[in-house]
């Protein structure tokens, strides 16, 4: 902590200060405490130009073409990753294909042992994971450093935890082969015949957004590198380096050639993907919109598909709910990640009785929210990980002032922003209808529209009326009621008295234009293996 002049609150940033990380290096001059500089020290080797992962290789593409990459939080170019064509889609499909029947062969325990030494190496290398995930997506760093990068690790050595167990995951069919296995060989071949014994779906096609680059990596490949399939991954084309530095990792643990493959690009490498006759499996992790046009393909295909898509997440306050506790839930739920999340509780539903308490100590948590660096460890709200994405926000908020919802902004919208990189101010809107855009639309941004119930079954209905259903969070005291409530809410993942929580074990996805299948857990892995 440095002290300036001016009243003094240890350990709380002053609505309307310009504090040191306030514009990612420019000077602060304001009065009051406020926090000294925390930047993250630790320097991370970036390549200028990076290749294709093929068959265990860095190749350059067919294409010849290179994009660049972009910190988001000053604009600079990180590197220049390459763009794969649908000839280099097919190298990586090919080398997978290959691949494949002798991942599927391998001990199930030693499979488990190769997943086993990614996640190792992921903890081992967290810290420079998490600096280059920051710097690439524009995330703080205390997100990238305590939860994506931990979060990853964990999904490797959960589902390492499996690949020997496959056979008991999948109830009585799975037992009663497993217990057959060995005894008697005719009736094991018999039981496989009947479908009871589980194999590996092929060759896996994953797609995955620019959110949780490294974590959404570890969603798609622990479960399929578990169940015996070999993968071909694309990272979204603003956050590709740290899937990148997930390839290396793959080198320097020998990991076998072609099990994975990492290939860059932008939406038509996706599409090249989704449109490859020898990709078994496509999962998919981004916006409805393509989500659908991924589904229309795969529609006259045998391939399997399992689509993680938008969400336009109710997060419900009752008037028994402990309210500062809900206003932090409110507030990570939110402004986690710059609203850049999938389950954002970006709709606020709140007890008409206590509307007005709600708004006024959400006002004042959020001024000390603190908004800037990245790299800085104060930092809470980072940077809009695109010029387009910065772009889109901005026509929602135009839209809900046009529509007449009353914006308010976080962080002191006396304080200017960043001069570089691209930034949106914390905010919610007040007066918001049903009927708004900023209602029912995905955002993805820091934006949250506040709206208000009087009974709970008609915060039910207004919470259910959305074409999502991905997440859902409820705040009482009352047990009972938050189970009534849960149970009769549509969304696939529901949180109590909490919000954004993960964890490996537990299933996660949609339902209605939320997709379809899970991910993590026991659920998650029913979507890589056929019976
Ligand atoms: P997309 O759905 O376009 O991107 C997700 C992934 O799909 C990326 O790897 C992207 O590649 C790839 N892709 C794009 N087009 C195709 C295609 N036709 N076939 C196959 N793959 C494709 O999300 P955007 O990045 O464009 O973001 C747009 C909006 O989507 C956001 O404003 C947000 O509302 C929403 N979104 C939702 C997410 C979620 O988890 N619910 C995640 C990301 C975005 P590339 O990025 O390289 O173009």
């Amino acid at each position: 902590m440095k002290e300036d002049s001016g009243p003094q609150r240890p350990g709380i940033a002053i609505p309307g200060r310009q504090g040191a990380n306030a514009s990612a290096g420019e000077s602060s001059a304001t009065a009051g405490w406020d926090y000294s500089p925390a930047p993250e020290t630790a320097k991370v080797a970036i390549a200028d130009r990076y290749d294709l992962f093929i068959n265990g290789k860095f190749i350059a593409p067919k294409t010849r073409k290179y994009f660049a990459s972009i910190n988001p939080a000053n604009e600079q170019v990180l590197s220049e990753i390459a763009e794969a064509g649908a000839a280099d889609v097919d190298a990586a499909v090919r080398a997978a294909k290959a691949a494949q029947p002798k991942w599927a062969r391998l001990k199930p325990s030693e499979r488990a042992k190769f997943i086993f030494r990614i996640a190792r190496r992921i903890q081992e290398r967290a810290r420079e994971l998490a600096v280059l995930e920051t710097m690439d997506g524009g995330k703080p760093i205390t997100e990238s450093r305590d939860v994506d990068i931990p979060l990853a690790a964990q999904h490797f050595f959960y589902h390492a935890g499996w690949a020997d167990k496959l056979q008991h995951a999948f109830g009585s069919a799975g037992e009663k082969a497993s217990r057959d296995h060995g005894r008697d060989k005719k009736r094991r071949i018999r039981n496989s015949k009947l479908g009871t014994s589980p194999s590996p779906v092929g060759v896996c096609g994953q797609i995955i957004p620019w959110n949780f680059p490294i974590l959404m990596a570890a969603w798609k490949l622990a479960p399929a590198l578990a169940c015996g399939n070999t993968c071909v991954l694309k990272p979204a084309e603003t956050t590709s380096l740290t899937a990148l530095r997930l390839a290396e990792i793959l080198q320097e643990i020998d990991f076998p050639p072609g099990v994975v493959n990492i290939i860059t690009g932008a939406g038509a490498t996706g599409q090249a993907m989704v449109n490859h006759p020898s990709i078994d499996k496509i999962a998919f992790t981004g916006s409805t919109e393509v989500g659908k046009l991924i589904a229309k393909a795969c529609a006259s295909t045998d391939k399997k598909l399992t689509l993680e898509l938008g969400g336009k997440s109710p997060n419900i306050i009752f008037e028994d709910a402990s309210i500062d506790q809900a206003i932090e839930g409110i507030v990570s739920g939110i402004y986690f990640n710059q609203g850049h999340v999938c389950c954002a509780g970006s709709r606020l539903f709140v007890a008409e009785s206590i509307l007005d308490e709600v708004i006024s100590k959400l006002t004042q948590r959020m001024t000390s929210l603190r908004l800037g660096d990245p790299l800085d460890k104060n930092t809470d709200v980072g940077a809009i990980n695109s010029k387009a994405q910065l772009a889109t926000i901005h026509r929602y908020l135009e839209a809900g002032t046009s529509e007449g919802a009353q914006l308010h902004e976080g962080y002191g919208s006396a304080t200017p922003l960043p001069s570089k990189g691209y930034w949106c101010r914390p905010c919610f809107f007040t007066g918001v209808q049903p009927s708004h855009i900023i209602a029912r639309e995905e955002i993805f941004g820091p934006v949250l529209a506040v709206m208000s119930f009087r009974t709970p079954e008609e915060a039910i209905l207004r919470a259910n009326n959305t074409p999502y259903g991905l997440a859902a969070g409820v705040w009482t005291h009352k047990g009972s009621k938050m189970f009534d409530i849960a149970r009769k809410l549509k969304a696939g993942v529901i949180w109590c008295n909490t919000f954004n929580k993960f964890d490996a074990a537990s299933p996660f996805g949609g339902f209605k234009e939320s997709g379809f299948g899970r991910e993590g857990g026991l659920h998650g892995l029913r979507g890589y293996v056929r019976f």
